[in-house]
């Protein structure tokens, strides 16, 4: 199988090409020309573990690696990493299914797939007679970077420098990153806010990227086809689950409702539909920077528009860069090339009205507020004595509200992607009504005492490590510390 650049078919790489370049030469993404080759029967779902699954998809997409390969990639990934073999738990609440995506070692969804991609990075160089050391740069307002370096940490062949913002991140999540160890980790605090560790790190991959000899550059964002990939597993697990409880016969569509922000965790979902999952709306659900709300159903991508800090931060995001994948899909690659030119040219395009008919039978979206998110918390919490964090929460509503005003019947299954205890003082605040300064590990101690949910264990040792990175540069010395670390 070949992957294509979503703006020009002429340009293919191998899958495991496509992994290490993360993006095509024309600056497109990879995707698969059809998914007629694609095929993933829910019927089979029986009697398959939870890591049979995923090798079963994999196997589908990287076809360049042997059945040992991806075997191996995901018992390594996986084995050990959560605190039990399901990990991605279902549980019903209210009328609807929340599955649990936040076991893992840093308590986000994340975690799914950066575990896999470095797996599948190495034994891609390998495969490709490439001999160079992969140095893995990302600046991270969060989320993405402890998941990264737990993910990469003491894996062969790699070196990962994470750099975050000194100012705008929690007490928690910094010292989840500050606190990770692996002989080839290093983690840097920028002097100034996430937009300049961004710009900091866009700048060295246009300059430096060629001068640290025996290094390879390679980032682990969500627009990598290896990160994308990993998440298809869990909705047909969930799925199998729904046939499992007994809730829905096989054949039967179900409704799965994503907080979404760069659109990669909802489109494996459009993956799993693509390859045979009866999935009847995919709903996207988004905070105050409402741009994917205003695009599905409007048909109009708006990214000028004021840019909000919100209470589910990881879910601030104006350009969702997987996006570019399902209008590939759905206009073809010259459409595709046309509107994303435009996106740069004016930060804006719209569809014609029948690609947004044809997106409207696959997806749904809604939006809500920092507000409402912090009463949904408390509601879901008083009526169910079930604490979810303030991602979730925002799906939640944007299902609850459907359901109010255009019930599709079908089961509901709303992904959760990150432990209450990882935003433990914004749930605090929806909880007791005041505002809660960031007092750090102590807050999840308040929470607890107030609602007896477990802390994850990940999160309870962390309060007893001490940090073991302590470097903080000025922006205009980011690319001096990469060269430095890089060509350790
Ligand atoms: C990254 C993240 C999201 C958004 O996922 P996308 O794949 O970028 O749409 C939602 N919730 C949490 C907690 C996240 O970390």
């Amino acid at each position: 199988m070949f992957y294509f650049s979503t703006r020009d078919k002429s340009i293919t790489a191998k899958p495991s090409e496509a992994i290490l370049n993360g993006i095509a030469a024309d600056g497109g993404l990879n995707i698969p020309e059809s998914f007629d080759s694609l095929k993933f029967d829910p019927r089979e779902l029986q009697g398959m573990t939870n890591l049979e699954i995923s090798e079963r998809i994999l196997a589908e997409f990287f076809t360049d690696f042997t059945e040992e390969e991806i075997k191996d990639c995901v018992r390594n990934a996986y084995a050990g990493r959560f605190p039990n073999d399901d990990i991605a738990p279902l549980t019903a609440v209210g009328d609807d299914f929340v599955m649990e995506l936040y076991h893992g070692p840093t308590c986000a969804f994340k975690d799914v797939a950066l575990l896999v991609l470095p797996q599948l990075m190495t034994r891609a160089m390998k495969k490709n007679d490439i001999k160079e050391k992969i140095l893995i740069l990302t600046a991270t307002s969060g989320d993405t970077g402890s998941a990264a370096l737990n993910g990469f940490a003491d894996v062969e062949g790699t070196e990962i420098i994470v750099f975050y913002p000194k100012t705008g991140i929690s007490v928690v999540q910094e010292r989840q990153m500050t606190s990770c160890k692996g002989n080839n980790v290093h983690v840097c605090a920028v002097k100034g806010n996430f937009d300049d560790a961004q710009r900091g790190v866009k700048q060295i991959f246009a300059n430096v990227g060629d001068t640290i000899p025996g290094v390879r550059l390679s980032s682990a964002n969500s627009i990598n086809i290896g990160r994308l990939a990993p998440q298809i597993a869990y909705y047909f697990k969930a799925y199998k689950d729904l046939m499992a409880m007994g809730r829905i016969t096989c054949g039967e569509a179900v409704n799965f409702v994503v907080p979404t922000g760069n659109f990669g965790d909802i489109l494996a979902g459009y993956f799993a539909k693509k390859m045979g999952l009866p999935v009847a709306k995919l709903i996207c659900a988004s905070n105050e920077n409402d741009v994917l709300t205003e695009f599905f159903t409007t048909g109009s991508y708006k990214s000028k528009r004021p840019f909000h800090v919100t209470n589910s931060p990881s879910m601030d995001i104006l350009v969702s860069s997987n996006l570019e994948r399902l209008i590939c899909m759905v206009c073809g690659h010259e459409k595709t090339k046309e509107y994303m030119t435009q996106l740069a040219q004016t930060g804006e395009y719209t569809l014609t009205a029948d690609e947004l008919t044809a997106i409207r039978t696959e997806f749904e979206a809604g939006c809500t507020d920092s507000t409402e998110t912090l009463r949904t918390i408390r509601g879901v919490y008083e009526a169910h004595k079930y604490l979810i964090d303030t991602h979730t929460a925002v799906a939640w509503k944007v299902c609850q509200d459907r359901k109010q005003e255009n019930d599709n019947g079908c089961v509901n299954v709303i992904l959760s992607t990150a432990s209450p205890y990882k935003f433990s003082g914004s749930v605090l605040e929806a909880l007791t009504g005041e505002a809660v300064a960031d007092t750090g590990f102590e807050l999840m101690d308040r929470l607890h005492d107030m609602t007896g949910v477990p802390i994850p264990a990940a999160l309870e040792k962390m309060k007893l490590t001490e940090p073991v990175h302590n470097n903080v540069v000025d922006k205009e010395l980011m690319n001096r510390y990469v060269t430095e670390k890089g060509s350790k």
